[in-house]
């Protein structure tokens, strides 16, 4: 899934992409309102990181104006505000949560689950279609017919992008967008082996393809396993 990173600490933006990367993101990361602003209108993010003291503004701008139009994009602001009141204003102003800086990024993970599960009005950290399951914590994916195992990131991430909207084709584009960020090199034909490889270890028929449009999962079955 992709999220958009607004952060004008050097150091805290390159600990936070990296560890995000890491955890199978695909983040992209710009250091002021303006290059938000841009970013927004170019792509479309599942998720904001959003820090309130900007070179160029008050990263509540930003909130404001998503909000305004009626955007429901998750937002987690990062800030080093403390006090109740910028908590409190934050949150009135729209935000989904309020983390502060220092923050541990086990838990700010665990806090972007949160938000991404409500946004898409699942109730159960698991994500399952009856057929194959996945758990965004932990990246371990499962079938009645094969042990829990753990999935490299990229394997992870597509896997959730096809989970989350079971049914939905995706075309090798979208799958990009939701795994690579900015920089990151897509080698031509990645899509393909990720498929391959999440095919071998869950079972073949765990990802459909339609020949020249996309990719998908089945719907959910209940009580499939
Ligand atoms: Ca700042």
């Amino acid at each position: 899934m992709r999220l958009l990173l607004v952060e004008d600490d050097v150091m805290i933006g390159e600990a936070a992409t990296q560890a995000l990367r890491d955890a199978a993101w695909a983040v992209d990361w710009v250091r002021d309102l303006r290059n938000a602003t841009l970013a927004l209108g170019g792509s479309e993010y599942d998720a904001i990181l959003l820090d309130l003291g900007l070179t160029d503004g008050d990263g509540s701008t930003l909130l404001q104006q998503l909000r305004a139009k009626n955007n429901r994009i998750p937002i987690i602001i990062v800030t080093a505000r403390d006090l109740a009141s910028d908590r409190i204003r934050g949150l009135d102003l729209g935000a989904d949560d309020y983390v502060i800086k220092p923050f541990d990024m086990d838990e700010l993970m665990a806090r972007l689950r949160a938000v991404i599960r409500r946004k898409d009005g699942n109730a159960s950290p698991i994500l399952s279609n009856g057929i194959v399951s996945l758990d965004p914590a932990t990246h371990e994916a499962w079938t009645a017919n094969t042990e829990r195992m753990l999935l490299p990131a990229r394997e992870f991430a597509l896997l959730e992008i096809l989970l989350l909207k079971p049914g939905k084709i995706h075309s090798r584009e979208a799958l990009e967008t939701g795994i690579y960020g900015w920089g990151e090199e897509i080698e031509s034909n990645m899509i393909d082996y990720l498929v391959h490889a999440i095919r071998k270890k869950l079972g073949s028929s765990i990802i459909r393809n339609v020949r020249g449009a996309g990719w998908y999962v089945n719907v959910s079955v209940p009580n499939a396993g």
